[in-house]
């Protein structure tokens, strides 16, 4: 029972103090005017995608030649894991700021995301992907649908999300590529076939969103290696590609660039909005001469910038609250 109680004082300190983290840092959105587009976002994160594997996906190929879309060469950074991947392209901050630096790290973010920079500048958003978005990024989508496998269904469910809800921005989240890469290796026909697969899906999707005023994006949140597998520096991990797609691509202004990187992702799609960016974004936009708002919310790099590890002492601070406040309740009540 005692265990059950902190457990209950510790997710609900955690949530309020997360909230509060969260709302001070946005309560900068309430003074700013700005205008609303109404170009529409598509992100496509397909896991686990290397630069390289762009010769499987003849749709994405046949795009890029026949210019309605752009390829750019992109790198993550190490740690070439997925949570701190999805981390830094939709926060636009560096794992030493962001302090999201393994997979089995469930702490939501401390700082807000892209979807959430939209959502609270009226624009609805959506989710079709795995539920460690949900866990980093828990109140970002107004419509979600989370999974464990098959990219097939992802697919069709952000077109039925797209149908249903017409999202503003929607992240479409395949795994199997992914999946392919860590059992059968990065050279595998597995691999390979994954990779067609995805690009089918994605031709698909995007026949069904061209003429709604979509942009496309294509990235990844890290390669793989030949033999399978992720997470360090290997240059097969780092490099993954940046695929922007839309019917009027020269109207985009976008700057063509030999290399870019993750970061880069958030503050081009904000402008892409016309959104306010969080002041934890290190990237540069993609866009050309957008003099955009470019915010510093309120509680900026003062707390988290000094110290690297904050999640980690945010955590362990509640958990020290919650095993006191526990303790004091339980003395208490054998006092009386
Ligand atoms: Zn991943």
């Amino acid at each position: 029972m005692k265990i059950l109680t902190q457990i209950f004082i510790f997710v609900t300190i955690f949530f309020m103090l997360h909230n509060f983290l969260i709302k001070t840092q946005l309560k900068a959105l309430n003074n700013i005017t700005f205008k609303k587009t109404n170009r529409k976002i598509c992100i496509v994160l397909v896991d686990g995608l290397r630069l390289d594997s762009i010769k499987y996906m003849p749709f994405l190929l046949n795009m890029i030649d026949y210019k309605n879309g752009i390829l750019y060469n992109s790198k993550a950074f190490p740690p070439t894991l997925s949570r701190p991947g999805y981390e830094r392209i939709f926060t636009g901050s560096p794992t030493n700021i962001n302090g999201i630096t393994r997979n089995f790290h469930p702490v939501p973010s401390l700082i807000p995301d892209i979807f959430l920079l939209a959502k609270r500048s009226g624009y609805k958003t959506a989710l079709s992907g795995y539920y460690w978005f949900i866990e980093l990024f828990p109140y970002s989508f107004n419509y979600r649908y989370t999974y464990f496998n098959n990219d097939s269904r992802v697919f069709s469910n952000a077109i039925n999300i797209i149908d249903k809800y017409n999202p503003d921005i929607l992240l479409v989240h395949p795994m199997e590529v992914d999946k392919a890469g860590h059992r059968h290796g990065a050279l595998s026909p597995e691999y390979e076939k994954s990779c067609e697969n995805v690009d089918n899906n994605i031709e698909f999707l995007w026949k069904h969103i061209k003429d709604k005023n979509y942009t496309l994006i294509v990235t990844s949140d890290h390669g793989h290696k030949d033999e399978g597998g992720h997470g360090d520096g290997n240059v097969r991990c780092i490099e993954i590609p940046l695929i922007i797609i839309d019917n009027d691509i020269e109207k985009l202004n976008l700057v063509p660039k030999d290399w870019v990187s993750q970061l880069d992702v958030a503050p081009t799609i904000c402008d892409l909005l016309n959104i306010p960016k969080n002041s934890f974004m290190t990237g540069t936009s993609l866009i050309q001469g957008n003099d955009n708002l470019s915010v510093n919310l309120v509680m900026d790099n003062r707390i988290i910038k000094l110290n690297k590890r904050f999640p980690l002492i945010f955590v362990s601070f509640t958990a020290f609250i919650s095993i006191t406040i526990t303790k004091l309740f339980y003395y208490l009540r054998n006092l009386l």
